[in-house]
């Protein structure tokens, strides 16, 4: 995939200098190359969002690695890694493994290459961001986290000025081994365990927790499981119709219909929410939502905490209607609540 990326750019660059109207300053660079040894079959394991909790500004070694990378790659400079304990509010900053990259939105050259940074880090589900174990980043007033991935660049509220909703500068906060630089852009070799501090596992200290997957019916847990896979959800012929789709506020839930009904049938919606909010509840009631007769649903604030389930109507090409319900869902809607930067 890294490969396949870098040729993409190639041609790009190939493109341009063909056009040759593209101010020299527009001139695409490259992007940087992974180490020869890395593997393309496995990302690096990966704890999801890891807030600061201590303080130790000392800029650590992938922080520090990763700003030069940038500046070296696109320009710009270094708006600083440590800051003060005492200063403001939660900020992986106060742990060494938070970087501002400074360039300007404003800028068009600058804004076009951090562009192509962040496609950089963030295409494939973000497989340059596992390597480099990065949490988030912030930009022109968007966020982008490893642990949302399929939700994209999300807009943050305005918090005032230019530098405090990231319009000149680019934030970028790493995991603990994303800052210790031991995930493979730097070793060549993806990780098999994530560390959730500086010194879980080292020193006598207590092993770090196993590393999970995010599922698509979890926001990026806490918890241990094994696999680490990017949430892409895969459908599969059923014999029941079954929903899909990240249960968080802004995103949109789906039906895949199955396999069950008549070929060239039609097929009638109707989605239902659970009067009282779960997850988990017992014998719920559910009642229909007006209008939600689509087969995709979108969710509101209103849906936080609530089950879902979905009545899907065939109706056969002579006019036979049969009905199947999902199950109800396991899981309650939540809201995403975004890091400090
Ligand atoms: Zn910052």
């Amino acid at each position: 995939m890294l490969r396949r990326a870098g040729l993409g750019s190639a041609v790009v660059a190939l493109l341009l200098s063909v056009v040759a109207v593209v101010p020299a300053q527009a001139v695409i660079p490259d992007n940087p190359h992974p180490p020869k040894t890395m593997s393309d079959t496995a990302v690096d394991k990966h704890l999801g969002y890891r807030k600061q909790t201590t303080c130790s500004p000392s800029a650590k070694p992938g922080a520090k690695a990763l700003l030069k990378l940038l500046i070296d790659t696109w320009g710009g400079s270094s708006s600083g890694i440590s800051r003060s304990c005492g200063s403001g509010r939660t900020s992986e900053h106060k742990e060494g493994r938070a970087l501002d990259w400074r360039m300007n939105v404003k800028n068009k050259s600058q804004a076009a290459r951090v562009q192509q940074a962040l496609e950089w880090m963030t295409a494939n589900n973000g497989e340059v961001a596992y390597r480099l174990g990065i949490m988030y980043i912030i930009w022109d007033q968007k966020i982008w986290s490893l642990y949302y991935a399929e939700m994209g660049w999300r807009k943050m509220e305005d918090r005032g000025s230019p530098t405090q909703n990231h319009k000149d500068h680019v934030h970028i906060s790493l995991s603990w081994d994303g800052a210790m630089k031991a995930t493979s852009w730097w070793t060549g070799v993806p990780l098999k365990t994530a560390h959730n501090s500086y010194w879980c596992g080292r020193k006598g200290k207590p092993a770090c927790p196993k590393t999970i997957a995010r599922s698509v019916d979890d926001i990026w847990p806490t918890e241990e499981m094994e696999e680490i896979e990017p949430p892409v959800f895969k459908p599969y012929p059923s014999t029941i119709p079954e929903i899909y789709g990240s249960p968080i506020v802004g995103e949109t839930l789906g039906v895949v219909p199955g396999i069950w009904m008549e070929k060239g049938s039609k097929l009638r919606y109707q989605w239902y929410v659970t009067v009282k909010k779960g997850p988990g509840l017992h014998n719920p009631k559910f009642v229909k939502i007006d209008g939600a007769t689509e087969p995709e649903y979108t969710l509101t604030k209103a849906d936080v905490g609530k089950e879902f389930k979905v009545k899907v109507t065939a109706i056969s090409p002579s006019g036979k209607k049969t009905s199947k319900t999902t199950n109800e869902t396991t899981w309650a809607i939540k809201e995403v609540t975004e890091p400090a930067g």
